[in-house]
């Protein structure tokens, strides 16, 4: 059992938190709104008056937070988290941020003789909530080995790719894929659809054959497909659009110091950002199909 302090109880902070309450450990939550820190009370975690109290005795400290900005934010910015976590405690952050970010806040965290992990997720609500969370990892391999047992409490993979930011890199790669071939799907029901077609018979065909995904098989754009997919319930709860655009701007970022090309990466950036603007930046990312078929 780990004392640890838990940062961040959103879509997935929230279930990750809760699985490591289920494991045994003594987890202290901090969010900024106060119904998240609740719930994770109500399930047994013990509720702190800030961040930096959260990590007072923690052994290990886990964020899970929106974007760059915050993730420096709490650690470097007034009041910096990092020097207040005791020494010899391992930090975690879980959250999705540009790679140069998370390598600045391991360097800060190292230069306090903290060992830190970037280790973002991939899996989505229901994986987090089911324990069964993908770890991308970057750091040196002696932290992410005391830093396992803990992972494995909310995640059946770990995948340790390189060092500091190396994980942020990973993680951009495969949402940028998720961004295009969720895009690519809404379309390809949406054309079927316009052709008569029943789309729960054409995702079912799909998901048999090679255009098969994780958007025909578990987050399927089209409303009434799936039971337990965002879009059956007005695109609530999942992956925010607003999150996947950051991240496809993250990518176009770190396509762009390498010199890299990433035509379909760009072009489902703005894909995303079109349907932030119609109005839909906080529903899940598969409400793009919106963009083509507008009356679903
Ligand atoms: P979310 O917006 O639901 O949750 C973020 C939480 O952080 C909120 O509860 C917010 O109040 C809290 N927060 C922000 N700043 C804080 C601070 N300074 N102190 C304490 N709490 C603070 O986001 P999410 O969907 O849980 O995603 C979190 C991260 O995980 C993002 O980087 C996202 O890209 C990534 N991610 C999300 C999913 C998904 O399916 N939702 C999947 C994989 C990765």
């Amino acid at each position: 059992m780990s004392r640890i302090a838990f940062i961040g109880l959103g879509h997935m902070g929230g279930p990750m938190a809760a699985n490591l309450i289920k494991a045994g450990h003594d987890v202290r939550v901090f969010d900024l709104v106060a119904s998240a820190v609740e719930q994770a009370v109500g399930l047994g975690a013990t509720a702190a008056d800030s961040a930096n109290a959260a990590a007072a005795n923690a052994e290990v400290v886990i964020s899970m937070l929106p974007a760059s900005r915050h993730v420096e934010g709490l650690y470097l910015g007034d009041g910096a988290l990092l020097a207040h976590i005791p020494a010899g405690a391992l930090v975690i952050d879980c959250s999705t941020i540009a790679p140069a970010s998370a390598q600045k806040v391991a360097k800060a965290a190292a230069d306090r003789g903290l060992a830190m992990l970037d280790a973002p997720v991939s899996g989505g609500t229901a994986g987090a909530a089911a324990g069964t969370l993908t770890f991308i990892v970057g750091g040196d391999t002696q932290t992410l080995e005391k830093a396992r047992p803990i992972l494995s409490a909310m995640g059946k993979n770990v995948f340790h790719v390189g060092g500091s930011g190396a994980g942020q890199v990973a993680k951009l790669c495969n949402n940028m894929a998720l961004g295009v071939i969720m895009a690519v799907t809404g379309e390809a029901l949406a054309l079927g659809a316009a052709h008569g077609l029943d789309p729960a018979v054409l995702s079912q065909m799909m998901a048999v054959s090679t255009g098969r995904s994780w958007a025909t098989e578990v987050c399927n754009p089209w409303p009434g497909v799936l039971e337990n997919a965002p879009a059956t319930r007005g695109y609530s709860g999942g992956f925010g659009n607003d999150l996947m655009l950051k991240d496809l701007g993250l990518a176009a970022e770190a396509a762009m110091g390498v010199g890299a090309s990433i035509p379909l990466g760009e072009l489902a950036r703005n894909l995303y950002a079109l349907n932030s603007k119609a109005g839909r930046g906080g529903l899940d990312f598969s409400s793009v199909v919106k963009l083509v078929a507008p009356d679903q």
